[in-house]
């Protein structure tokens, strides 16, 4: 039987860091798969690779948010591409536009992008992306990843984290061949865009997260999100879509693998 398989977490976050012999032990529990190990800055970039040596489930991926685009100078991204380099790294990013809380200036975002999107297609790994009030602007740099990631034969040229657009929005980003990330906020009875989506999308271009310590469950609201709890996304999906949870782990978990092109973990089985 497969386990979830959480694409998108930030248990490096110091309100997490603290408990994460627990927050592992609730990982084994309820039966992972893998659980990606997003980098976000310099220091939580570091802290992925360190952390991910301490349990098999955790594949690190490194990048600079868009947040950081007004401050990340060509020496740190030297450094990036060096870290990104290792093996165990399975991706780039999270990565990507923020037009929404503007933490840093478009054009400065869209560059850092393009030369983070550099980095990938020359170590021949996918993108984790960050896209929020950008849908329509990401595409304009991530087409063209995409054909030239396509060209080299990567594979999936990446994922689009926390996916926050509707049906229509989706469209290229899947014809472009990326996968789009369902996160706990599905569970939340209000978010009909997000029901839609999960509806009508096939199952084999989902994935899903948790954006821990971000965006708990609706039984969570008002606490920290950690990793165990990506499978109260897959049974909102299963409810919504009429299919068996364990339906959508298998397709959501080949999917996130085909993604970090790493294999499936067996569940470690509790006698
Ligand atoms: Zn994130």
């Amino acid at each position: 039987m497969t386990g979830a398989f959480d694409t998108h977490s930030h248990i490096q976050d110091p309100q997490l860091l603290g408990d994460l012999e627990g927050i592992l032990e609730r990982c084994e529990r309820a039966g992972l798969a893998g659980v990606a190990l997003c980098g976000y800055d310099a220091r939580s970039n570091d802290l992925a690779l360190e952390l991910a040596a301490r349990s098999p489930l955790l594949q690190p991926t490194v990048g600079f948010h868009p947040h950081e685009a007004d401050e990340v100078t060509d020496r740190m991204l030297t450094d990036l591409e060096a870290l990104a380099s290792a093996p165990e790294v399975v991706a780039i990013g999270e990565i990507g536009l923020d037009f929404y809380r503007n933490l840093s200036s478009h054009e400065n975002q869209r560059r850092l992008l393009d030369r983070q999107l550099d980095i990938a297609l020359r170590l021949g790994k996918p993108v984790c992306i960050h896209s929020r009030s950008a849908e329509a602007a990401a595409i304009e740099q991530l087409g063209p990843f995409a054909e030239a990631a396509c060209r080299a034969g990567m594979g999936i040229p990446g994922v689009m984290h926390c996916f926050g657009g509707n049906v229509e929005q989706a469209q290229p980003y899947m014809d472009a061949g990326f996968l789009i990330s369902v996160a706990c906020t599905v569970t939340y009875p209000k978010n009909e865009v997000l029901h839609r989506l999960v509806e009508t999308l096939p199952l084999d271009v989902l994935v899903i997260e948790t954006d821990s310590p971000y965006l708990p469950p609706q039984t969570m609201r008002g606490q920290l999100n950690e990793p165990a709890q990506v499978v109260r996304t897959a049974e909102a999906i299963a409810t919504l879509r009429g299919e068996t949870v364990q339906r959508v782990i298998d397709a959501t978990t080949a999917n996130a693998c085909r993604l970090f092109r790493v294999p499936a973990r067996e569940p470690v089985t509790t006698a």
